[in-house]
């Protein structure tokens, strides 16, 4: 990972940018950080290879539809959220996040509401460019979670070989957010972290 330079182009953007080696040093360094927030998870297998709401549940109020036997209503619960974390399906080392939902819960308490917004990046989101983040997003991270949720869809029927646009009613692509900035009045902080982790 060349940090460096992600630094340079995310700095340059005006995100908070820090590196860890590990995902474990990355969790410890949230820990240290967040106290007494409400903290919304959207979905994110980065988050939970990383253990963050077991830490963070120590000392905060967690919410994230992934643990909760009313999914819906934890999203909804979520967009109340102080503290919002979450991973990105395609990084640009120009400096973009790239993150594609199907329900749009994820982008949505991502844009507005959270003072904070935190994204955990493993090295294998990290894209050289716009065009191959958005590449990556689609064909990569989407077709990897379509097949962990088991949907009738072209890439899931395929073994995840490719994104095929779908129309299906399952697709899970259905809007792209590109962050190119921060939002207005939110601080968005970018954990890169040295090892592959989520899809
Ligand atoms: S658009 Fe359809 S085929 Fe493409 S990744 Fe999304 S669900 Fe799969």
């Amino acid at each position: 990972m060349d940090y460096a330079l992600l630094k340079k182009n995310f700095e340059n953007h005006r995100f908070k940018t820090a590196y860890f080696a590990t995902k474990e040093e990355a969790a410890s360094y949230l820990a240290d950080r967040i106290h007494g927030e409400t903290v919304g998870f959207g979905g994110s297998m980065t988050a939970q290879e990383m253990g963050l709401y077991e830490l963070l549940g120590k000392d905060n109020t967690v919410i994230w539809h992934w643990k909760s036997d009313d999914a819906q209503a934890a999203r909804l619960q979520a967009r109340d959220a102080t503290v919002y974390i979450l991973s990105a399906n395609g990084v640009s080392a120009t400096g973009e996040l790239v993150n594609v939902d199907g329900t749009g819960n994820r982008l949505a308490a991502s844009l507005f509401g959270p003072k904070k917004v935190v994204y955990v990046v493993g090295k294998n989101k990290i894209e050289p460019d716009l065009p191959s983040a958005m590449k990556r997003a689609r064909n990569v991270a989407a077709t990897k979670n379509a097949i962990r949720f088991n949907k009738k869809t072209p890439c899931v029927a395929t073994g995840g070989e490719r994104c095929f646009d779908c129309n299906s009613p399952e697709r899970i692509c259905n809007a792209t957010v590109i962050l190119e900035r921060p939002m207005n009045g939110m601080e968005t902080e970018i954990l890169f972290i040295d090892e592959e982790l989520g899809y």
